[in-house]
């Protein structure tokens, strides 16, 4: 079970990744996160990258290749994983593809979830994390039980710093030009589902995972490209 979960910024990829982890017993791999936890212990890749998560802008396609290929060999990989924010640009797609026929391996499926362009900047200058524990919040869909306290482990909650509207609406212009394309680019090579990501959680998940048991269960682990409806 590989697979890639496309979509804007705040469409919900990271909260569906975590649930498909659960179902499918792969890991999550989020670029994202990566490089969060690579500025927060300091390393030489944090450090580069800072500047550009800071700012919305992409991090350079050579150093995000070399930390997937990096995560995609290791042990709990073998069985597949979830890519979550990445490719994000055509040469990630590419060296993806590259990095997946050097190994014989193939992609499964990628689910596209797709969300108005009206709410998704209310969606993530709503979104609070914990910097105890990584669980994530939003105040208008998934509140914590006690005002900007995590429910998991007690600590405040706080915004991350690229969530503000200005990083925000930067981050939006970097998917319109950069990542959008990777839609046609495996629609063209028959992979691409598009799932309604604007709903309760519970729904999307379920979207997803009847599009995915599919792909599994067709002609050689590949099912054919679906459309769910309203998407
Ligand atoms: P995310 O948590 O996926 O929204 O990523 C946060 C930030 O990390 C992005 O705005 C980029 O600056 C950087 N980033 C994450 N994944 C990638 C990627 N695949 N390519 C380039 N930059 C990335």
């Amino acid at each position: 079970m590989r697979i890639v979960l496309l979509g804007a910024p705040g469409s919900g990829k990271g909260t569906q990744s975590s649930l498909l982890v659960e179902r499918y017993a792969v890991p999550q791999i989020s670029t994202g996160d990566i490089l969060r936890q690579a500025m927060a212990d300091g390393t030489s890749v944090g450090e580069t990258a800072r500047t550009y998560v800071m700012t919305g802008a992409l991090v350079p396609d050579d150093l995000i290749l070399d930390l997937v290929e990096e995560r995609v060999v290791r042990e709990d990989a073998r069985p597949g994983f979830i890519l979550d924010g990445f490719p994000r640009s055509i040469p990630q797609a590419e060296g993806l593809d590259d990095m997946l026929d050097r190994r014989q391996w193939r992609l499964h499926r990628v689910v596209k979830l797709d969300v108005p362009k009206k709410n998704i900047l209310d969606r993530m200058t709503s979104r609070r994390v914990c910097p105890g524990c990584g669980a994530v919040y939003n105040l208008m869909t998934k509140a914590p039980q006690r005002l900007e306290i995590c429910d998991v482990c007690g600590s405040k909650l706080i915004q991350r710093q690229d969530d503000t509207e200005e990083t925000v609406r930067k981050r939006l212009n970097v998917y319109e030009s950069s990542t959008a394309p990777l839609i046609d680019y495996y629609d063209g090579r028959g992979l691409l589902t598009i799932v309604n990501g604007d709903g309760p959680v519970e729904r999307v998940f379920a979207q997803i995972t009847s599009v995915l048991d599919a792909a599994l269960q067709g002609p050689n682990g590949q099912g054919p490209k679906q459309q769910e409806p309203g998407a």
